[in-house]
């Protein structure tokens, strides 16, 4: 059963009654979709950060992803009202999209630093048609079983779904990296009272691989 996005009109990029919708950007995503704002005359496109890291060396926040700002505009600035279509994939193509957004309906939930958990969105109305058929993962035993299963499912998504965890497994090691060359301090532990005053003063700073 091959996932086929049938462009259903449900809003999968808008948050809908009562969902909690979580949209990641990396850093370099945000920085080409605010441009693409700026070119299409957008107001609405808001992101706010997600994914941070105090740098109590330089005090300066680092800034791993953020999310769109769902909070105040309920769904993404890119979405065209009428038809629900993405203008950045109309526009620029599938690849130009963010890669949650080629990734969808497969979502990653992560656990803990090392471990992240795929699972189908069952707010697509296409997962939940073939909800009996997709059922079928949870007989899968093993992770290459369950992997080999997306792949061939669920092939475009399945691979921007790996990119995002490779994406995100470049967070930590850069960190690492930064902290052994004596750039940067990111303490274990960092209080609430010294987080509400970093978010109100420090700068940011974007975490962005090299030729991204
Ligand atoms: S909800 Fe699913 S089928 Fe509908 S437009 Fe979005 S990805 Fe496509
Ligand atoms: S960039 Fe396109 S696919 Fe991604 S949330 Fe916005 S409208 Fe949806």
């Amino acid at each position: 059963m091959r996932f086929e996005c049938n462009g259903c009109g449900t809003p999968c990029c808008a948050v809908r009654d009562g969902e909690e919708k979580k949209i990641m950007l990396f850093p370099e995503e945000v920085a080409f979709l605010e441009q693409q704002a700026i070119a299409l005359n957008k107001t609405k496109f808001a992101v706010i950060e997600d994914l941070i890291f105090p740098d109590t060396l330089n005090k300066i926040i680092l800034v791993g992803a953020y999310r769109l700002y769902l909070e105040r505009y309920p769904s993404c600035d890119f979405m065209r009202p009428d038809n629900h279509y993405c203008q950045i994939q109309e526009l620029l193509g599938l690849d130009q999209k963010p890669l949650v957004c080629r990734a969808y309906p497969i979502a990653i939930k992560t656990i803990d630093a090392t471990t992240k958990e795929y699972f189908l969105d069952t707010g697509c109305p296409y997962i939940e048609e073939h909800i009996a058929v997709y059922a079928g993962i949870k007989n899968f035993k093993t992770v290459p079983e369950i992997e080999a299963y997306l792949r061939e499912n669920f092939p475009v998504e399945f691979l921007a779904a790996n990119q995002i965890i490779n994406r995100l497994s470049w967070i930590p090691l850069r960190l690492r990296q930064l902290e052994q060359e004596g750039k940067i301090r990111v303490p274990d532990e960092f209080s609430a009272e010294a987080w509400s005053d970093a978010l109100a003063t420090w700068d940011r700073k974007d975490l962005i691989p090299d030729g991204a």
